[in-house]
């Protein structure tokens, strides 16, 4: 059985005088049957973690660096998140891929080192829209998970989340046949390449615009096990209907 998971995903959103939904967010969710994760702002991090603390909910980062310590000035290591409170960490999200020029090699990389400091990486993979109209969604998928997944996962050291880029805050979102073809498709090359066991226990979450108003349909198509959630995730009035869909599902 596959854990369900909803992650939130701030961004570069959020001061102390935010840290009220995450109150909020605990109020909502007493006792989350599902996994549920705030990913903060690293500045937030563990004051999130502490405010959750004992909550069933839990905190991720959004980036790392693919090494333990050393000169890299500005950058954070898996191990100084582990230590912050977080439990997960995004790994090649789109808008570090475009704003950092990540490649599919960092982003395995990074993966090595969060494993490391046993953090389970969240590995983000997905298309433009330019390469889904190109009828290349398949191919540029199945390259960045051969590349951005490193050898050494296991089925619960490891997420996926599916995301088009051109469904990020944007409010377009796939249809649920566009949906469970690439979930699909992700399960089937994780069964390939780490066979059936490990293949089948790892949490394929989409992300692109899931709100509470479309969540329930899309946490019904098949091999979706969750979801990672940007703007929606703000807001514990929007998170909050979101991990209910998902209990529901
Ligand atoms: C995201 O950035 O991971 C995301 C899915 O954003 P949004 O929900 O705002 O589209």
């Amino acid at each position: 059985m596959v854990r369900k998971l909803a992650a939130g995903n701030w961004k570069m959103n959020g001061t102390a005088e935010n840290l009220g939904e995450v109150d909020a967010l605990k109020a909502a969710l007493p006792r989350p049957e599902v996994d549920v994760l705030i990913c903060p702002p690293t500045t937030l991090l563990s004051r999130v973690a502490e405010r959750l603390d004992g909550s069933g909910i839990g905190t991720g980062g959004q980036d790392c660096h693919s090494v333990r310590a050393g000169a890299h000035t500005g950058d954070i290591s898996a191990p100084m998140l582990a230590d912050a409170g977080a439990s997960h960490v995004i790994l090649g999200h789109s808008e570090r891929r475009n704003d950092h020029g990540e490649t599919d090699a960092d982003v395995r990389d990074k993966a090595k080192g969060a494993i490391a400091a046993d953090l389970t990486p969240i590995i983000c993979v997905g298309e433009t829209l330019a390469e889904r109209e190109a009828a290349n969604t398949l191919a540029i998928i199945g390259g960045q998970l051969a590349g951005s997944i490193p050898d050494i996962v296991t089925g619960d050291r490891l997420v996926i989340a599916y995301e088009p880029v051109w469904a990020i805050g944007t409010g377009k979102v796939p249809d649920t046949d566009q949906i469970g073809e690439v979930h699909d498709f992700i399960r089937a090359k994780l069964e390939q390449r780490f066979g059936v066991g490990v293949g089948r226990a790892v949490p394929i979450l989409y992300g692109g615009s899931v709100k509470a108003g479309n969540a329930a349909e899309i946490f019904a198509v098949s091999n979706v096990g969750g979801a990672l959630v940007g703007g929606a995730s703000l807001k514990a009035a929007d998170f909050a209907p979101i991990v209910a869909a998902l209990q529901g599902a």
